[in-house]
This record gives structure tokens, sequence and C-alpha cells, in this order.
């Protein structure tokens, strides 16, 4: 019986020594869980300001894109045209076509900085031709390649009663119906004027036509530079 007793009491010790073990590594156990909840408690917040600063970030990178300015066409200075252009279409120009040049000559007057007036103009004023071409693109080219021409043309006299000038065109490929939209006679006209292509979707300047049928706050700062920059 002794010995039994002495069993017993062995197996009593061991036992409590293992549940005080496990209640040992229970209470560790939730300390490490309170720990790691803590720690998220803490780490949320944290998270969520980084991401209140990449949004930041994103916002004004993106305002400063549209802060930068569309790129003037090489040949054009700033400040050396007057803001007055006479326009007028070549003979063999549809109707829907002066339709939608019309149009784009309202927007660009719209804004104040240039004036464009019907009429042929004399060489030492500046002056836009409308004109139509015919020119097949390959399936890959559509929608790829520009779907009109423009672009200006500086005429410049010096000496006695210098002057510079710009004699413009604006055209569009009617072999396609797609071009004849006011996206793309804003596009070209754009050129006339002097805005070169733009990396900026948001501008009317970049390559590929993107439907709009607005000046961008890019291509109007564009503008005030050609056409209100003090003359020299
Ligand atoms: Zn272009």
């Amino acid at each position: 019986m002794k010995y039994l007793s002495l069993v017993f009491w062995l197996v009593v010790l061991v036992g409590a020594g293992y549940v005080y073990q496990n209640d040992n590594i229970r209470a560790s156990a939730t300390e490490a869980i309170t720990d790691i909840s803590k720690s998220i408690d803490t780490a949320i917040p944290q998270l969520a300001e980084k991401n209140l600063i990449t949004t930041k970030q994103t916002q004004t990178t993106e305002e400063s894109d549209t802060a930068k300015q569309t790129p003037l066409e090489s040949n054009i200075t700033a400040g050396t045209l007057a803001k007055t252009y006479y326009y007028h279409f070549d003979n063999n120009v549809p109707e829907r076509v002066r339709t939608v040049f019309e149009q784009a000559v309202a927007k660009y007057n719209a804004t104040g900085i240039v004036k464009l007036v019907p009429g042929q103009g004399t060489k030492k004023q500046n002056q836009i031709r409308f004109f139509v071409y015919q020119k097949t693109m390959s399936e890959e080219q559509q929608g790829a390649v520009e779907l009109g021409h423009g672009g200006p043309q500086i005429i410049q006299q010096y000496g006695f009663g210098a002057y510079t000038a710009n004699h413009a065109r604006s055209g569009l490929n009617v072999e396609y119906l797609q071009s004849v939209k006011l996206s793309v006679a804003m596009h070209e006209l754009g050129h006339a004027v002097g805005l070169g292509h733009s990396d900026q979707k948001s501008s009317l300047m970049y390559p590929i036509d993107q439907g709009l049928t607005s000046l961008a706050a890019a291509d109007i700062a564009a503008l005030k530079t050609i056409y209100q920059t003090k003359g020299n």
C-alpha cells in the first residue's frame, strides 16, 4: 500500500506540474495575442495615415500634371505673334468639315486668348487655311495615326517694317468618317495656332484622338504663353 500511495503522489505531483506548465503556456499565449492585437491596433492607424499620405501625393502629382503646360510647336516663339487670325476654307471643303472647324474656332475664341475671324488677312497678318485631303491608312495606322494635319508657318520679315506672322493651315483626312469630328478639328487648329503634342491624355494635343472637345488648363496655359507674353 505504501508503495501504491507513493505512486499516487508521484502521479499527482507530475500532473500538477503539467497543469501548472500548461497554465503558464496559456498565460503567455494570451499575452502574445494581446500584444499582437495591440500592435495591430497601432498599426492600422499608421497604415491608414500612410495611405492618406500616398493619396495626397498622387493628387499633387495629378495637379502638377494638369499644370504642366502643353509644349509649343518648335517654330513658335512666345510673344512674337498677334492674337488675331483670319481664316478661310479651301473651295473643296465640304459643309460637314466647315461645320466642325467653325465649332473649333468658336471654342478657341471662347478662351479670349486668340481671336479667329473669317477672312483672308494680309501677308503681315496671321492666317489659317482650312483644307481637306484623302489618305488611305493601314488598319494598324487607323487609331494610331493622326486623322488630320495642321501646323504653323512662321513668316518673319526683318529690317524696316519688320513683322512676324503665322500663315498656318489645318486640315482633316476626309478618307475617314471618324476624322470629321470636333475633337480632331480642335487638335489640328491647336497645331495651327502653335500648340505641339502633349503626353498628357487630358490635353487636346495628345497625339491620338481622345474625343476631347475642350481645351485643358495646360493647353490654355500654352496659348497664354504664346499670345500673352510681352513681345520681344
Ligand atoms: Zn497632332
